[in-house]
């Protein structure tokens, strides 16, 4: 019977596996926090030290602001006034991103006339004239990952304001992510000018980048300063806030049961 059934092409089967992939991971992330509660370790805060940035050497918590008995880096326990520099960069980028996608990135003067482009009507051009694969990566590296970045950011500084300790590895992997794809942020300047060289093919044209463009070369700019302000422990200090105050509540009711301070932690789940 089973013989009469059509075989899965290469494609099918490349995409049933995918699939079992990318559910394989929902499961793991989704499995993650239940399976295995925070182990409760110590923090150089908890220590009542705090560590250079520089060469890692620990000092005392009341040198902060001073310099490194070491190297001599001033010291500081976390990124000074990391949320607000964040949040400037961020609602800095926002802003453009509008700019960015509404303005022209170049504008194409031939003997036909002159053409403007924003990001979307050349993601449009390339799908049109049948570079999908190209379209689909100027998509991804100028529209998506930008919008993504900032996204993640913005829900990782909400999550500090609110002292969420709602799956913190989670949390500390999305930043994560968000600095790998730093790394890859020169992608989309380099998309903008793959595009206008690729009109410039045409002896004819030339091509000049338009106000977007540089909108646009800000909004990565911004989204990466916005990334290297945010300082990750700031997650987990709400944790630690929370472990500390089950800690005295415990000291406080000596009566309560040994499981009092995790289930606490876990109720702001
Ligand atoms: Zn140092």
């Amino acid at each position: 019977m089973n013989r009469n059934e059509p075989r899965p092409s290469a494609r099918q089967r490349a995409l049933r596996r995918s699939r079992e992939v990318v559910a394989g991971v929902v499961q793991e992330l989704a499995d993650d926090d239940e399976r295995t509660p925070l182990p409760e370790v110590p923090t150089a805060t908890s220590m009542g030290l705090l560590s250079c940035h520089a060469c890692d050497a620990l000092s005392p918590l009341d040198q902060e602001g001073q310099p490194c008995r070491r190297c001599g880096a001033t010291l500081h326990h976390r990124k000074p006034a990391s949320l607000t520099r964040t949040w400037a960069f961020l609602l800095a980028a926002y802003i453009l991103y509008i700019p960015a996608n509404v303005l022209p990135i170049m504008i194409t003067r031939s003997i036909l006339g002159t053409q403007e482009d924003t990001i979307l009507s050349g993601i449009i051009y390339l799908w049109v004239s049948g570079s999908r694969m190209l379209a689909i990566v100027v998509l991804i590296a100028s529209i998506v990952v930008p919008l993504l970045k900032m996204m993640i950011l913005t829900f990782l500084l909400l999550s500090v304001h609110l002292r969420s300790t709602w799956r913190l590895r989670q949390q500390t992997r999305l930043y994560g992510l968000v600095e790998l794809i730093g790394r890859w942020s020169m992608l989309d300047i380099f998309v903008v000018a793959l595009l206008a060289s690729l009109v410039r093919a045409g002896a004819l044209a030339q091509v000049d980048p338009g106000t977007g463009a540089a909108a646009f070369g800000m909004v990565v700019v911004l989204t990466m300063l916005a990334s290297l302000s945010f300082d990750p422990r700031l997650l987990w200090d709400a944790h630690d806030h929370a472990a500390l105050e089950g800690t005295n509540r415990k000291d406080a009711h000596p009566k309560a049961p040994a499981g009092a301070a995790p289930a606490s932690a876990q109720a702001n789940d």
